[in-house]
């Protein structure tokens, strides 16, 4: 460690800062396709504001609720034409590069107009109070006056340097742009103020800059450069009244559309050095990108070394969705999910035979008004509303293999099956489970595209809401006292995104799915199931037919041997066969 990160660290835990969180619920964007296509963890906001609030970081009081920045502030930067431009979905799905069916304008501008208005509250703030604010979505630094791009719709910084100057502060400006990738649109917005400086630590060449301090680090430059590049910008850097700080996610090692090669204790050491030279003076740090799944951990990071001045590394273990859903499943008691036991007037006037018989309990328990409770506690009708349905309702029936619950919500009049789940309690390896037969997510409203290629066993697009579909399953297993959850996955890229909670019940399945993941990185996830599924994958040299094997989630002990796990994993070698007809992959998109 250089004698200058250490003289820093000691000063952090020192002192004590006291930080604003500006963060509203609906900075997840709702965008289904994007969690697949960029590597975007949409609920990054919801991951951060939960875990600083979680390890006491950042108090209630230190939480601020956004206002969506007026059309007029927005006019200060923007072009008329830019401006409405974004009113169409095809504008919003070029910015996100996703299919126009996948933009519900309306709730795509919400969120970023509370971004924006965020960042412009922000920066107003810190320049009254000069505790440094955190706002947990925007640094949207590809967009220029007149155009956007690289999902950032509108410039939020240079929307909140214009405010601040309407409103007559004239003091010196900083961006320091720490994203990985180099601060275009700011640039163009900033050029006419003699005031501003920016300053770039990117991984990215896309041209020269004017006007920029630009430094270019290698592909895959790690802490120890990165921290030295820093210290030097730093010292170049002239001391400001009023910083901005893009502390970009996408600095990490791993992220999809990054270049560096930064651990999560670099990004950490990043922060407490720019917060130490930043002392005292009013500072609006910012997110920027972040295509990975530890990029949450980024920008909690962020936060502790604001708030704490803190090096404590998150958990790995911690899984902010189990974490939070727990909680809510904690507050929900069995009479608001399903029966109490209790008899009731209608169960009475039902065995009486007066009514005829209505109720049914899922797995013996849930009611369906239940079941449509917890959906809203656990907020997915807000992020279904947010897709485009309404009216939602849950019904219960047997299908064959199990019982079936299904969603339906209504678009444009019409009622749509949103979600399909067919389940039921069945022992495996003598631990009693929720076996789970199948799971189908729908988005009829969204379309497939070249963006959004159809997936096996896919009749219209996913939900994008995997994850806590999964995380409720667990819930709804841990209620019912079962040991676990287990799914059969039909098709490699349901196994692959089951992955980290769920591991295959045979040991050795297990070892060839690792492997099957080790020798497919790097391959697009759609390209890689589609591989597998058509049989271009070989496994030692001979075609590999998919194995729709049990996967669990073992919720108390888990009866695995690690050993031949690892055994299998390091004796076989999968190797895909490129289709006869490809052709090159088009070239990633340029990320925030
Ligand atoms: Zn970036």
């Amino acid at each position: 460690m250089r004698p200058r990160t250490l003289f820093y660290r000691l000063r952090c835990w020192l002192h004590r800062r006291d930080v604003t969180v500006w963060y509203d619920p609906a900075y997840r964007l709702p965008v289904s396709s994007l969690p697949s296509r960029a590597g975007l963890q949409p609920r990054r906001a919801d991951f951060a504001a939960w875990w600083l609030r979680e390890c006491r970081a950042v108090l209630p009081r230190g939480f601020r609720t956004p206002r969506r920045v007026p059309y007029q502030e927005l006019a200060r930067v923007h072009t008329s034409e830019l401006l409405e431009s974004l009113g169409n979905p095809e504008t919003l799905a070029a910015v996100f590069g996703v299919d126009p069916s996948d933009i519900p304008v309306d709730e795509v501008m919400n969120t970023i107009r509370l971004a924006c208005g965020a960042t412009v509250a922000a920066a107003r703030e810190t320049l009254t109070t000069r505790a440094p604010a955190l706002n947990l979505l925007g640094g949207f630094h590809h967009a220029a006056p007149g155009a956007a791009g690289g999902f950032c719709p509108v410039n939020d910084v240079a929307v909140a340097v214009a405010a601040v100057r309407a409103e007559g502060f004239g003091g010196r400006v900083a961006v320091l742009d720490l994203d990985a990738h180099p601060p275009d649109g700011i640039a163009l917005s900033l050029e006419s103020d003699p005031d501003a400086w920016v300053g770039s630590l990117s991984g990215s060449d896309w041209g020269p800059l004017p006007g920029v301090d630009e430094t270019v680090l290698p592909e895959g430059a790690g802490d120890d450069d990165y921290l030295e590049a820093l210290g030097a910008l730093l010292d170049r850097m002239p001391r400001p009244r009023l910083a901005f700080v893009i502390a970009g996610g996408d600095v990490l090692a791993g992220d999809r559309l990054g270049r560096l090669g930064l651990t999560l204790g670099g990004a950490r050491e990043r922060d407490l050095l720019v917060a130490s030279e930043l002392e005292g003076v009013p500072s609006v740090w910012l997110p920027g990108g972040g295509y990975s799944a530890a990029a949450w951990r980024v920008l909690a990071g962020t936060g502790m070394a604001l708030a704490a001045g803190s090096v404590e590394p998150i958990p790995e273990d911690y899984d902010p969705l189990a974490e939070r859903f727990a909680g809510i499943s904690a507050d929900l008691t069995p009479a608001d999910l399903g029966d109490t036991g209790e008899l009731t007037a209608e169960d009475l006037e039902e065995a009486l035979g007066i009514r005829p018989r209505g109720r049914r309990l899922l797995l013996g328990f849930y009611t369906t008004s239940g079941m449509e409770h917890a959906l809203y506690r656990y907020g997915v009708f807000d992020e279904l509303q947010r897709l485009g349905y309404g009216h939602f309702r849950a019904a219960f029936d047997t299908a064959g293999l199990g019982e079936r619950i299904r969603i339906f919500g209504e678009s444009e009049g019409e009622e749509h099956l949103l979600v399909e789940v067919i389940l039921e309690k069945r022992r495996v390896l003598g631990v009693e489970v929720l076996y789970v037969h199948w799971v189908s997510l729908r988005h009829p409203r969204a379309q497939f595209s070249e963006h959004r290629p159809r997936l096996p066993g896919q009749d219209v697009p996913g939900l994008g809401l995997a994850r806590e579909t999964g995380t409720m399953l667990a819930r709804m297993a841990v209620r019912l006292g079962l040991g676990g959850v287990v799914i059969r996955p039909s098709h490699y890229h349901i196994a692959y995104t089951a992955r980290h909670h769920f591991s295959f019940v045979d040991p050795e399945r297990q070892g060839r799915f690792e492997a099957l993941v080790r020798d497919l990185a790097g391959v697009p996830l759609t390209e890689a199931t589609e591989a597998v599924t058509e049989g271009r994958v070989l496994l030692d040299g001979k075609p590999y037919t998919w194995e729709a094997d049990e996967m669990a989630y073992w919720l108390r002990e888990s009866p695995e041997e690690p050993g031949e796990v690892v055994r299998e994993r390091e004796r076989v070698r999968f190797t895909l066969v490129p289709r006869a007809d490809a052709e090159s992959p088009p070239p990633a998109a340029g990320g925030a």
